[in-house]
């Protein structure tokens, strides 16, 4: 069977194709350029010497009929996932919102449906890498307690709410594209199960050595950033939660059983461990656990009680009973990141 995947070259995506190569599916990715999909090719070739895999070029996802040739060329895709989103944030000011986030999201969302629509009705399934940023786009502003549901939709407005927050403005990205996946698939009569994955912060190793550089992709950055805001002789931030993390390989598996388990096509899936982690946690894990540390990052203070964030819970129970599936768990996740980035660069 073959599964077409855009963004192939993201750190979620390639591990994605990892996973589908382990299985025996056929795999084309889609890639801006040939440089971003080579270093893949020739890992996954080494890798996987009998797998069958190929990169198609979209060079700009946001034009009207970007996918109409790949999936023209390709009429054996039964399965598409659609993983290709602007993740920039951080760095500097972005002037254009817009054309940074939303509109990469959304119009390659569009065009991914509409060239299914027209080329490829002997699709069965699309999964979209939504986020849980499409159940609610403020967080950090919760006033109480809250056990988010896949019933959850972020009430964020653009024009309201993104001014020049980079954060907000990725998480409406990621809320309005999902939003206009599941509108798409009422109106519109498709041959195709819909299902949307919404990862909280996905950890995990880098499938390129090379791109284990001293600043990483944002997710993995946020687990770095979280030790540097615990000074060295300070207990402050501590025991502020960040957020819920969740493993790249969780992530992989659920992007899969999403068009291969009955019981979760067609379904909102969150994929995320339940409650906040704190940098505490991660600072007397790493303490512990690399000795080499010592003394170079906080300890923070191992007593203190945890607020704020800790409220908020994903209960993701009813899509891991379907699929009989258990969690990577959460020291696990840390320790694969840490023990490949601490192989390349000190925590300093
Ligand atoms: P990456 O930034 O590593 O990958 C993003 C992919 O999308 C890359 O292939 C990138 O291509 C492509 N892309 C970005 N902007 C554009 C654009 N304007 N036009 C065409 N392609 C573009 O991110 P992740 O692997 O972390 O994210 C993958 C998906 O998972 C995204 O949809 C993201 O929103 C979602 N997600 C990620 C989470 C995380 O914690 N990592 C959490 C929740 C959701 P290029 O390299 O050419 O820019």
């Amino acid at each position: 069977e073959s599964v077409l995947v855009t963004g192939a070259n993201g750190f979620i995506a390639g591990h994605i194709i990892d996973g589908l190569l382990a299985k025996g599916y056929q795999v084309i990715g889609t890639v801006r350029s040939t440089t971003k999909s080579e270093p893949f090719e020739e890992l996954f070739k080494k890798k996987y010497p009998n797998g069958k895999l190929t990169y198609e070029i979209v060079t700009d996802i946001t034009k009207a009929g970007a996918f109409d040739n790949v999936l023209k060329k390709h009429p054996e895709i039964k399965v598409v996932l659609h993983c290709a989103a602007s993740t920039a944030v951080g760095g500097t000011a972005i002037e254009d919102m817009k054309k940074i986030f939303l509109e990469p999201a959304l119009e390659g969302t569009k065009g991914i449906l509409t060239s299914v629509q027209q080329f490829a009705p002997q699709v069965t399934d699309v999964v979209m890498t939504s986020s849980v940023a499409s159940l609610c786009h403020d967080f950090y502003s919760l006033p109480a307690a809250r056990e988010f549901s896949a019933k959850d939709w972020s009430t964020g407005d653009w024009d309201r709410d993104v001014g020049t927050n980079q954060l907000t403005a990725y998480s409406l990205s990621k809320a309005y594209s999902e939003r206009y996946a599941w509108q798409f698939v009422k109106e519109n009569k498709v041959n195709y199960k819909l299902s949307t994955i919404l990862p909280s912060v996905v950890v995990g190793p880098q499938l390129l050595e090379s791109k284990v550089t001293k600043q990483l992709n944002l997710s993995n950055q946020w687990m770095l950033n979280m030790v540097y805001s615990v000074k060295l002789d300070s207990t402050e931030y501590a025991n502020e939660p960040f957020f819920t993390i969740v493993d790249v390989k969780d992530i992989v598996n659920y992007h899969i059983l999403a068009f291969e388990n009955p019981k979760l096509r067609g379904e909102r899936i969150f994929v995320s461990q339940k409650s906040s982690l704190t940098p505490q946690e991660l600072i007397d894990l790493l303490n512990e656990k690399y000795p080499q540390l010592r003394g170079k990052i906080g300890k923070g203070d191992p007593n203190g009680k945890c607020s704020g964030l800790a409220l908020i819970k994903f209960n993701m129970d009813e899509h891991l009973k379907a699929a009989n599936y258990k969690l990577v768990p959460q020291e696990e996740t840390l320790i694969g990141m840490f023990d490949q980035y601490l192989k390349h660069h000190t925590l300093d």
